[in-house]
């Protein structure tokens, strides 16, 4: 018998990080495989999916070692060799390997399938794609006519003519990404949706990158509306697939597939979308550019907006950056030159943005039942909303009753047994609960250190101050919105339906309902405990602050009528501050200004680089040697070179769940030089971590956004 011809092939397979197996691995097939072909491969004991990778294999173990792939996937085409270099370049900017991330950004149902199994799915999916595109459109927003789209203004098209003049000039290169910047209403999603349109007329297709779940299905419902085959698109349907991690299983492979079968022409996702396989992309959107959700905070700790940069680059396609309260990161980019800024000046329709007031806590008088978050004045500004039947939104970034319960006799304090941390008290279940490890117990009824009955909650969290608004405010409908009213599915919609309907008079909030959601009827925003943030550890706490408070602002006056009486309140001890004298004049352009200098003068982002080493360990020793040996064998490589280390220190909650958690951040003059010190030192920490028996884990964090 006639031996086969066998060849060697490369295949990226899931081998975890820390098994030391960081490239992809050669494996025997008897025919030629092209690149970006899914397969099934035996490692170890399993049999796991693999996809065969571009690129020579490694060639060093005899032939006779290596193992046989199992089965093709030919039932969809390969990836394409533009969306492995977009993984092979995330795995080695963010230090993973190549396997582990390829394999994880893909939809994990799609790992389990056989070729049986996913024949079943591409058939399920072709009667999906035969269904006529699903009406998922809400309302069309006012100002638009069902029959068309409006009239650009003169700024939006002004704005779209430069993008076109970009493109033109950039012809066979890449395009400089575009930072449109505009304030919450001017007018950006029009422009998205233009951009889009031209984009589909050429037959590619498009992806649209939001920061939060919640915001997709507004979204959708807009893109839908315009392309999705109503009168107002002309017919012409386009399917749009949104990808996100709240999608079942099923679901999220459908779609993915529809991506990358090139039936999908737009992709709406979370972070995780940017690696959608989307073999006609034309344009990428990352809206809300700013924001802190677009880095994934577990596992290769990517920036879903650092990777559309990266990828509409390497695919010479326009990115379009959206947003009222850009990055420092790209906002001095664009002072560079470096990004193209694209600028909408106003509110459509002329409305004006609220009126920012900024309270002085130091001058507020001192007298019964007035508490630091509702002073008289925000009082009676709530009952004069109440009176003529406007809504007001008032935001305090802490949930729960109150962060701790405290004993005035003895002095104890609810906290965790298990982290440095105080439980949280809730009130509604009666429960005092960690949020750092979710240790939760019921409320004592004395205080179990000495007994006395008279335990009581310190400080405030929004549970509580939707009590006391009843409480001062009788027959007013107070409706709180955080994690906690929002855990089961469909509660956050539900919630949102009853503010949108006028159900709801007064709205009390953490940070998640700042964002995005576009409230007509409120007229009184306030935020009355912000001041945190100011003399936070962490140097992007102020740039966060100014960001939430402006998109809260934003919250209000959005109808043009209601505009000019909208008001958002700050009640504050640092009046003076910069960052809220700057929100008074809703510069964002003279914020930023100052805090670039601050950044500058202190040699930090985005005029320096960092990477932080987290280390996790039963005792502070543990994690603390290993640091030190890590910055030891740093410090003597040659490769360490314009890289500074900088001492371990412990993390903010230094102890969660009883693991000790330090970190220890290194610091480069240039994203080479880190990179450099990166890749050579990454291998000996694998090594390290076998010496340091007392530690659990390790991870890196390339370009941390909180220190
Ligand atoms: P942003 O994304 O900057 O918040 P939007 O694009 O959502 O702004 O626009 C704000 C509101 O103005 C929306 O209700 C939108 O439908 C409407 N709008 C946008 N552009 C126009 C236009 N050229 N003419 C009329 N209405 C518009
Ligand atoms: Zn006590
Ligand atoms: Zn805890």
């Amino acid at each position: 018998m006639a031996e086969l011809p066998v060849q060697r092939i490369r295949v990226a397979v899931e081998a975890p990080q820390h098994s030391g197996l960081s490239g992809p691995l050669d494996y025997l097939s008897e025919r030629a495989l092209a690149p970006g072909s899914l397969v099934r491969v035996p490692l170890g004991r399993r049999e796991l999916m693999g996809i065969v990778w571009p690129g020579e294999p490694d060639g060093g173990a005899e032939a006779a070692a290596l193992r046989p792939i199992l089965a093709e996937l030919d039932g969809v085409p390969p990836l394409s060799a533009s969306w492995c270099q977009l993984v092979e370049f995330a795995a080695s900017y963010y230090q993973r390997s190549i396997g582990e991330l390829a394999l994880a950004v893909l939809p994990p149902q799609l790992r389990e399938l056989d070729n049986t199994q996913l024949r079943a799915r591409l058939k399920k999916l072709g009667k999906f794609l035969a269904s006529p595109a699903e009406a998922q459109g809400s309302a069309p927003d006012a100002g638009e006519t069902p029959a068309g789209r409006p009239t650009l203004s003169p700024a939006q098209q002004q704005v779209l003519d430069e993008l076109d003049a970009l493109l033109d000039a950039a012809r066979n290169s890449a395009p400089a990404p575009v930072l449109l910047y505009g304030i919450t209403g001017s007018g950006k999603t029009e422009v998205y949706l233009r951009a889009a349109e031209h984009a589909l007329a050429q037959g590619r297709q498009v992806l649209v990158l939001v920061p939060e779940i919640n915001l997709t299905p507004q979204l959708e419902a807009r893109f839908a509306e315009r392309f999705g085959g109503s009168a107002a698109s002309g017919g012409a349907a386009h399917r749009i697939v949104s990808l996100h991690s709240a999608l079942t299983p099923a679901q999220r492979l459908r779609n993915w597939l529809a991506a990358h079968l090139g039936e999908a022409d737009l992709v709406l996702g979370t972070r995780l979308a940017v690696f959608a396989s989307m073999p006609r992309l034309g344009l990428i959107v990352v809206d809300e550019e700013h924001d802190p959700s677009y880095k994934q905070q577990d596992g290769a700790r990517y920036s879903a907006r650092d990777l559309a940069i990266y990828r509409a680059h390497q695919e010479k396609i326009p990115v379009i950056l959206g947003s009222a309260t850009p990055s420092l990161e790209s906002w001095q980019r664009a002072n560079e030159g470096r990004y193209k800024r694209l600028l909408l000046p106003g509110r459509i329709g002329g409305g004006a943005l609220p009126r920012v007031r900024l309270f002085d806590m130091k001058r507020m008088p001192l007298s019964k039942g007035v508490t630091t978050a509702l002073t008289t004045p925000l009082l009676d500004a709530l009952r004069l909303r109440l009176e003529r039947g406007e809504q007001s939104l008032i935001f305090l970034n802490r949930r729960g009753y109150a962060p701790v319960l405290h004993c005035a006799e003895c002095n104890w304090k609810s906290d965790c047994p298990h982290c440095s941390a105080w439980r949280v008290f809730h009130k509604g279940d009666r429960t005092l609960r960690c949020h750092h490890c979710g240790f939760t117990e019921r409320v004592p009824s004395a205080c179990p250190s000495c007994g006395n009955q008279d335990i009581a909650p310190l400080g405030r969290g929004t549970e509580r101050l939707e009590e006391q608004l009843q409480e001062q405010l009788p027959g007013a409908r107070v409706l709180r919105i955080d994690a906690d009213s929002t855990k089961h599915k469909g509660e956050l919609e539900a919630q949102l339906a009853a503010v949108h309907s006028g159900e709801v008079d007064i709205l009390v909030g953490t940070q998640m309902v700042t964002k995005g959601h576009d409230f007509r009827r409120i007229t009184l925003v306030a935020a009355v405990n912000p001041d945190g943030a100011l003399f936070s550890s962490d140097f992007r706490a102020p740039e966060r602050l100014f960001a939430l408070l402006m998109q809260a602002g934003g919250r209000a006056g959005r109808d043009a009528e209601a505009a000019a009486r909208s008001e958002m309140w700050v009640q504050t001890w640092h009046p003076e501050h910069a960052l809220y004298q700057a929100l008074k004049q809703h510069d964002f352009e003279a914020f930023a200004k100052s805090q670039l200098a601050e950044r500058e003068s202190a040699g930090l982002p985005p005029f320096a680089h960092l990477a932080l080493l987290r280390a996790e360990g039963r005792t502070v020793e543990a994690a603390q040697g290993f640091l030190k040996a890590a910055a030891a064998f740093a410090q003597a490589m040659p490769e360490a070179q314009g890289c500074l280390v900088y001492p371990a220190i412990p993390m903010s909650v230094a102890r969660v769940a009883n693991v000790e958690r330090m970190q220890m951040l290194v610091e480069a003059g240039s994203r080479g030089a880190l990179q450099r010190l990166l890749w050579h030192w990454m291998p000996e920490l694998h090594a390290l971590k076998r010496e340091h028996k007392g530690l659990l884990r390790w991870a890196l964090d390339v370009d941390p956004l909180a220190i």
